[in-house]
């Protein structure tokens, strides 16, 4: 259910709402809008209070969310949310998001870093734990990859942008990270998620390889319900019959995400594709499909690259495609940020 309260109802009336839904058994969610406050509920199962709750003083309405995922819905939340975070704000223009896969040494993450940072890029990607399908491939840096990212932040400015594999890992991530990183294959991992919506950094939750939408958000939901609102989604590709590329880069995710939720989607073209020379087009479609951003591979010699050096562009196919972006997003009326 969704309580929603009318233009001028006050502080006082707002929080005697929560405090009767607190006393029905149930989690009041405040969600400030722009114009009026909303107060999602969770944990009901039936119409039980809802008489009690329409009558009280500054409520304009009581309405039945009837999406499965309540809080990250359009129903609940009409006005999209933005994510504000290392000077740039995710779901307002086109944030592009940049790095390699994997930290692999000071050399290598500092020079794209100090590039990106040129280009104009404020939020740098780079994994200090990878989540790798063979136990013998590079399993990245660790915790000696994060302090390589808290060395590189310090220096440029940049923001940082790293994957958590497991609950043990959290808060070292999160002491480096300003958006904490969760792949595909720990979407459903909901001890992993419960954990996160405790945490006050936003969480890039990307897409599962085999996941329906209604699965990612739903994924989405176990955060947000704990209480972090900061969700950033990725689409990344699923796996389908095709093979002439990694996976099948799903940009109808978009417009369909947008429909149903208020958190931002961004798109991954290098897991998308799998081959760095198609990332251009699909960055360029991203923007198009009005994505939010970016989060795309980058190697300053993606021919050496410890791990998805196929699928990264080197530092010149960057600066060439981020300079094709701009006329685009400039003829579409959107800010690149
Ligand atoms: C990554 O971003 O490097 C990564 C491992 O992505 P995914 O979880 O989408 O495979
Ligand atoms: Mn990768």
């Amino acid at each position: 259910m969704l309580v929603v309260m009318s233009v001028d109802a006050t502080q006082a009336q707002i929080e005697a709402v929560a405090q009767r839904i607190r006393e029905f058994g149930y989690t009041p969610h405040v969600i400030p809008g722009a114009t009026r406050t909303a107060i999602g509920i969770t944990g009901n199962r039936g119409p039980e209070g809802q008489d009690a709750l329409r009558v009280m003083p500054g409520v304009d309405a009581v309405i039945r969310v009837t999406a499965p995922y309540k809080l990250v819905s359009r129903e609940t939340q009409s006005e999209p949310t933005t994510v504000q975070v290392a000077g740039t704000r995710i779901g307002n223009g086109f944030t592009v998001i940049g790095g390699p896969c994997a930290v692999e040494n000071e050399q290598m993450i500092m020079e794209t870093a100090e590039f990106l940072w040129q280009q104009g890029v404020r939020l740098l990607r780079g994994g200090a734990f990878k989540p790798r399908t063979s136990p013998y491939a590079f399993q990245g840096l660790g915790e000696a990859g994060l302090r390589l990212l808290a060395k590189v932040k310090e220096r440029t400015g940049i923001g940082i942008v790293t994957e958590v594999l497991g609950v043990e890992d959290v808060d070292a991530v999160a002491e480096v990270a300003d958006v904490v990183q969760v792949g595909t294959r720990n979407m459903q991992n909901y001890a992993l998620l419960r954990r996160l919506s405790k945490l006050r950094r936003p969480i890039l939750l990307k897409r599962g390889m085999a996941a329906t939408l209604e699965e990612l958000l739903m994924a989405a939901e176990y955060i947000v319900s704990g209480g972090n609102r900061e969700v950033i989604l990725c689409e990344r590709g699923v796996r389908t019959f095709a093979d002439q590329t990694r996976n099948t880069l799903d940009l109808s995710a978009v417009p369909v995400v947008r429909s149903l939720s208020h958190l931002p989607i961004i798109i991954d073209p290098s897991h998308g594709t799998g081959k760095a020379e198609y990332v251009p087009a699909m960055s360029r479609a991203a923007l198009a499909a009005g994505a939010d951003g970016l989060l795309v591979e980058v190697h300053p010699q993606p021919a050496r690259a410890l791990s998805d050096g196929a699928q990264s562009l080197d530092l010149a196919a960057f600066r060439e495609m981020h300079a094709a972006l701009r006329p685009l997003a400039a003829a579409l009326g959107v800010e690149m940020c």
